[in-house]
């Protein structure tokens, strides 16, 4: 059995493990490709004079999965770095910045209702009851049994207090929609606490790996060489290194949209019925992120790891100052810090965020993947899974292969834009509906590909 690999993020280099060390398949069966010129995906992170900067965001790691951190711990130590978030809420009434602590806590309570309560000592009780009085009254004018999108989640959890001064434009930039609009799945992830207790995760571990989490990664894959900076999607029918022909198994950590796209050539195929009419069915959209990175020539810009901008007056969301995560460089006189813009997605740009939206339309694409591909991480899987999820679904990924399957591992051997102009208009011309173009594609392949490549090509092969 012969294993690509494509994409050398966490998940990958997880499997990688396990295809050597549970399943004993001789690393030199396995080849490794990686679009950057760097292992680690979205955790890379990079020594910038002697501070560990986190290239695509901030990432703590934290589990209460014991698999999960033995794992994490076999190929790095981990520091004991705690998240505790700042929130700067930018009020214009009073023209002034208010500071609060995350996650939502007694801390956080207190500096937001000390005033208007006017009580001598606010204590959990008292909060609750605010809260509670402020639910009551937004269902007064707002009546429902179940919240329907994300603003109601909210409140319906924290009042409207909180949530319009931490909640509603952090989250309406972040994701480019209104509250009203958003799944209220997304609001799930905020912890809410009648404690003070300002670690911003609920989970027994926590921490960053000492050496920074390339090295990390790299360490996973125990030196194996990685051929960087190699495209999947350009060849990959007869690439020399990554053809797919020369494996029986293939772990895709990208885009399965841009995979569904490169297999059937769909923008010649189809041409016009995706992009003119603007239904682009088999594109799957994300929300993306932009980070602008400066260095300031002080000590401490901002005195903590995370700040989060929780108004609309500026664009980014979070700023973060890497020199806390692992505690570098603190008394030199230059910091990095970085800024995070949540920006519309365009093809070509670096996908984050999976949207609920879409889910149905992934499930759609996967329906069409030659067999041999085995879509894994947080793009290939289009779920927003933290590292610790990202590990724990890699560790009992059950869909590992470690003998043939005759006609399992099915591969359309050939490629899409050997057919003819005819052939193309003719499926763009008979198939009105686009799902149904789709499957009749594919029907029409299977069975004039036996005219054009030979019925030894395809074959039982061809699923
Ligand atoms: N959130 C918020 N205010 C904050 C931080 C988070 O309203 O100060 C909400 C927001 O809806 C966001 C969600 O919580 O989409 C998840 O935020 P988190 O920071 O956990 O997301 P991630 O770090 O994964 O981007």
């Amino acid at each position: 059995m012969k294993y690509l690999l494509v994409g050398a993020g966490l998940y990958n280099a997880v499997i990688y493990q396990r295809l050597v060390h549970e399943f004993n398949v001789y690393p030199l069966d396995i080849t490794i490709i990686e679009n950057r010129s760097h292992v680690g995906g979205n955790c890379y992170t990079e020594n910038v004079d002697g501070i560990t900067v986190h290239k695509y965001g901030a990432h703590i790691f934290h589990t209460s999965d014991e698999e999960v951190w033995k794992f994490a711990n076999r190929f790095g130590s981990f520091n004991n770095f705690v998240n505790s978030p700042i929130a700067v809420y930018f009020n214009e009434k009073t023209g002034q910045s208010e500071t609060y602590n995350l996650p939502f806590n007694m801390n956080t309570f207190v500096r937001l209702f000390e005033r208007e309560l006017a009580v001598k000592r606010v204590t959990p009780n008292i909060v609750k009851e605010a809260i509670q009085c402020e639910i009551a009254a937004y269902k007064l004018s707002h009546p429902f049994d179940t919240p329907r999108n994300l603003e109601e989640q909210a409140i319906s959890l924290v009042g409207t207090t909180l949530y319009e001064k931490l909640i509603k434009h952090y989250t309406e930039k972040q994701w480019g929609r209104p509250c009203t609009e958003l799944d209220p799945s997304i609001i799930k992830r905020l912890p809410l606490r009648f404690t003070y207790d300002n670690n911003y995760f609920n989970d027994v571990h926590q921490g960053i790996p000492e050496e920074g989490y390339t090295k990390w990664i790299e360490n996973m894959f125990e030196g194996h060489d990685i051929h960087f900076d190699e495209n999947f999607l350009s060849d990959m029918y007869r690439h020399e290194v990554h053809g797919m022909d020369k494996f029986d198994q293939v772990f895709y950590s990208g885009d399965v949209s841009k995979l569904l796209n490169a297999v059937m050539n769909y923008d010649k195929l189809v041409a016009g019925m995706v992009h003119e009419d603007g239904l682009d069915d088999f594109w799957l959209d994300w929300r993306s992120l932009q980070f602008v990175e400066k260095e300031y020539p002080t000590e401490n810009w901002q005195g903590n790891a995370v700040v989060n901008y929780t108004s609309g007056e500026v664009g980014y969301t979070r700023s973060i100052e890497h020199k806390f995560f692992n505690r570098e460089k603190m008394d030199d006189g230059k910091t990095i810090v970085t800024f995070e813009y949540p920006v519309k997605y365009r093809l070509g740009d670096e996908q984050y965020y999976p949207l609920a939206s879409e889910k149905e339309k992934y499930w759609k694409i996967l329906g069409y993947l030659p067999k041999k591909i085995v879509p894994t991480g947080r793009l290939g899987l289009y779920e927003y899974m933290d590292m610790d999820d990202v590990i724990a679904a890699a560790l009992s990924d059950t869909r590992i292969q470690v003998e043939q399957v005759e006609s399992g591992s099915g591969n359309f051997c050939v490629k899409f834009t050997d057919y003819s102009d005819n052939f193309q208009q003719r499926i763009i011309n008979n198939v009105t509906d686009k799902n149904a173009a789709v499957m009749k594609l594919l029907e029409d392949i299977r069975g004039q590909v036996k005219d054009i490549v030979g019925v030894d090509k395809i074959d039982k092969k061809v699923d």
